[in-house]
């Protein structure tokens, strides 16, 4: 193969690799975000669940406050009856404090269905903080593995850069930025291989005649319809 077309597809060959290290690179922070997404929700979640507890606790409080204020109300009634000297006066106190007796029932049913819904609350909170345990677990592990991942991708990419660097400068300088050129206006691909009368690169045919000089592997032919370097591989 002409040396320059073989050190061509070594170079491509290079760069195939560099992308897919890149990608990946780029990849694993995406893949880790993906799956925090859980963990952020349910963090989310016990967030509103606290603050809904904060605020049936405040409700209970009112009710409790409410069912104070009533009690005092009807001790000063109970006071007010011993000191009554009609039967009307008797009657109207009585009635006084049937309804305040109602009320403090409504309040006291209140407070407690405040007090339930804080149960229930809190039953959900314990569940969702130890889902969260395990998500945190799981979140921090793909961390880790993710660091420890991205630094051989770095390193192997490292390594690639270094043999790019050096395939590069036993190129001619015309024939490699021609290369750079086809490459950043072909998707990356600068050099295809050639086979069963296609160009791999396009997947469109070629002539007879183009054929049979690319597979002599002697010279650097573009194929005509994308302008890449074509080799054969036998
Ligand atoms: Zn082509």
């Amino acid at each position: 193969m002409n040396k320059q077309l073989e050190l061509l597809v070594n170079l491509q060959g290079i760069d195939r690799e560099i992308k897919r290290l890149e990608d990946s690179l780029k990849n694993i922070p995406l893949e880790i975000e993906q799956l925090s997404i859980p963990y952020k929700q349910l963090t989310e979640e016990i967030e509103g669940i606290k603050k809904g507890i904060e605020l049936d606790n405040k409700e209970r409080r009112e009710k409790e406050r409410g069912v104070e204020i009533e009690n005092d109300r009807l001790s000063k009634l109970k006071e007010k009856l011993s000191l009554v000297k009609t039967n009307e006066e008797y009657s109207a106190v009585i009635k006084e404090m049937d309804s305040v007796k109602e009320k403090i029932r409504g309040l006291e049913d209140e407070d407690l269905t405040f007090m339930e819904l804080v149960e229930e609350k809190q039953k959900k909170l314990k569940e969702n903080e130890k889902i969260l345990g395990e998500e945190k677990k799981r979140v921090q592990a793909a961390q880790g593995e993710g660091e420890v991942k991205m630094e051989g991708l770095k390193n192997s990419l490292q390594d690639k850069l270094m043999q790019r660097k050096s395939v590069s400068e036993l190129i001619d300088k015309r024939i490699f930025q021609d290369y750079v050129k086809v490459a950043k206006n072909r998707g990356g691909i600068a050099v295809v291989r050639f086979a069963e009368g296609i160009c791999q690169g396009c997947f469109l045919g070629l002539s007879p005649q183009l054929s049979s000089e690319i597979r002599k592997n002697e010279e650097l032919i573009k194929c005509p319809h994308c302008q890449r370097m074509l080799y054969w591989m036998g």
